[in-house]
């Protein structure tokens, strides 16, 4: 566990070192989880955003976007249940004065509970070796069943209070559990009380009669309360979906883990409306469709895992997350949901104008059934750090930093080095980027040594380096490097551009999704 926070805290300073991410008002001491995305950042950002935006409107013909404004009407919050119940119960510790939320600390005693049992597995299977049934002591094991029942009955219990909103019960839990704040290590809590995670600004003068508005905490309503507009000018025919990214901004009680939990953050969300009764249908397709999409980065696909809900919430009759493996553990980076009607009815209840659609094929009018798949950019930007961040220890004993992000996402594609800063190679190289750099973000680059020069490029995850040497102005020939084998290959220039667009091209890897 420390040697993970260690590589965390690794991945964080790099992040900042090299221009990905920045803490935000950096000299004014930062604001507490709010960040801002450097040269790097934005770019691979950027490349993120591209294949989810494309992976959706470009390979679905009844998929189409829109960009909904920030503000809204301050009623769609209250039709969407965000004013009454948009809220996480939160607990002080007296001693420390830190704020928690209470659902997280429980939610934390389970996991350990979970990892005491995979320890007593995991300690079995190399007492037993190769004649070792796991299931079979699971289902047997005194100990595994004794941490099982422990963790079934506070599930249980938890589950309860948290659907009755019973913060009395919320708070017995943890005093029963004995949970202690990591930081003044006592037990010294207040009651539980409810937050409500929307930010609250005013419009308007206050001589007009300013009216209070929400920063929106997500896309979706913007989609929703389009629905009829997109609907009708875009002649859109049921099943049909609506994508939008947009900045989404939530109150976050405790504000950790880096740009894993943020006051402010990107969200890519897409509602696909559906005819009532098909909803579950669909929604197994987009669970299948969006669990594709991630594995085809190639970060690995034992990442990945989807943890079904088993609690819905009340307008849903199925809901998943897809979960990716972060150093500080398994966490959500996608949710996708099946949320019924509620939304659309909701809103024709509170706008008094009717939302339906009248279906061609059956002949009669509807509200439609809405599948929503829902993933945070900057999660998703995690992830993809997460896992690409290497300090690879080399044949000569060096130790290399590499990012081995998928290539297709990576900010820069390629540099250009001449060898020398002689000699007309510069020209040469800077000719090269001229032709590279209407396809590929090509950076040139001469200063310092080659071998500092690639050592830059692998931090920031460039997939391709091409160096130009004296021999390049005999033959128009290159050394070629690629970023993960760091292997080097001479080529001709004219072959530079179809080598680099095979493994970095956003079209082939949509392709692999089809
Ligand atoms: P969590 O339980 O982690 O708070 P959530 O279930 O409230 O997340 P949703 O409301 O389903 O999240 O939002 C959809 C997606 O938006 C999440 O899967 C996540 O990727 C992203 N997201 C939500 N809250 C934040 C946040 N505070 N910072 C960054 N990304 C977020």
């Amino acid at each position: 566990m420390a040697q993970q926070e260690d590589q965390f805290k690794k991945i964080v300073s790099h992040a900042k070192e090299y221009g990905f991410v920045f803490p935000s008002s950096d000299i004014y001491d930062g604001l507490s989880a709010v960040y801002d995305y450097g040269q790097n950042g934005v770019e691979l950002k950027n490349n993120i955003k591209r294949y989810w935006w494309e992976s959706m409107t470009l390979m679905h013909d009844n998929i189409v976007g829109i960009d909904s404004a920030i503000f809204m009407h301050p009623t769609i919050w209250k039709a969407s249940g965000h004013v009454d119940a948009f809220n996480d119960p939160l607990i002080d510790n007296r001693d420390s004065k830190k704020r928690y939320r209470a659902d997280v600390l429980i939610e934390d005693e389970l996991a350990k509970i979970e990892d005491k049992i995979e320890k007593e597995v995991t300690k079995a299977a190399k007492r037993f070796g190769d004649s070792f049934n796991e299931t079979l002591y699971r289902e047997t094991n005194p100990r595994v069943l004794e941490y099982k029942s422990k963790y079934n009955a506070l599930h249980e219990r938890f589950a309860q209070a948290m659907s009755d909103n019973n913060l009395e019960e919320l708070r017995q839990i943890i005093i029963d559990c004995e949970i202690v704040c990591p930081i003044s290590g006592t037990r010294n809590w207040t009651e539980v009380r409810q937050f409500n995670l929307m930010f609250k600004t005013e419009m308007g003068s206050t001589a007009d009669g300013a009216m209070s508005v929400y920063l929106r905490p997500e896309t979706a309503q913007g989609i929703f309360v389009n629905f009829l507009n997109v609907q009708k000018t875009g002649r859109m025919r049921i099943p049909f979906g609506i994508a939008q990214i947009g900045k989404a901004f939530r109150n976050e009680i405790v504000a950790r883990q880096f740009i894993f939990r943020m006051r402010e953050f990107e969200q890519m969300e897409m509602q696909f409306f559906v005819r009532p009764g098909e909803e579950l249908e669909w929604f197994k397709k987009w669970k299948e469709t969006r669990m594709k999409w991630h594995k085809a980065l190639g970060m690995g696909d034992q990442k990945y895992r989807y943890h079904d809900h088993e609690k819905l919430a009340h307008y849903a009759n199925a809901a998943t997350d897809i979960e990716f493996e972060m150093p500080f553990g398994f966490k959500e980076v996608e949710g996708i949901h099946s949320r019924t009607n509620f939304d659309l009815s909701q809103h024709e209840k509170f706008c008094g104008k009717k939302i339906q659609y009248f279906d061609p094929e059956l002949g009669e009018s509807y509200t439609p059934y809405v599948i929503e798949t829902s993933i945070g950019v900057d999660r998703m930007f995690l992830t993809v750090l997460a896992s690409s961040y290497e300090e690879q220890k080399l044949e000569n004993g060096e130790v290399r930093t590499v990012l081995h992000l998928p290539a297709q996402l990576a900010p820069v594609k390629v540099a250009v080095m001449p060898l020398v800063k002689k000699d007309g190679l510069p020209e040469k190289a800077q000719e090269i980027v001229n032709t590279l750099k209407f396809n590929f973000a090509t950076q040139y680059d001469e200063k310092d040594s080659i071998g500092k020069r690639y050592r830059r490029q692998d931090a920031i995850g460039t997939p391709f380096c091409i160096t130009v040497d004296h021999q390049t102005l005999d033959d128009n020939t290159v050394t070629l490097r690629h970023r993960d084998s760091m292997q080097q290959e001479r080529v001709n220039i004219s072959d530079i551009e179809s080598i680099i667009d095979k493994e970095v091209s956003l079209s082939k890897l949509l392709k692999t999704l089809v």
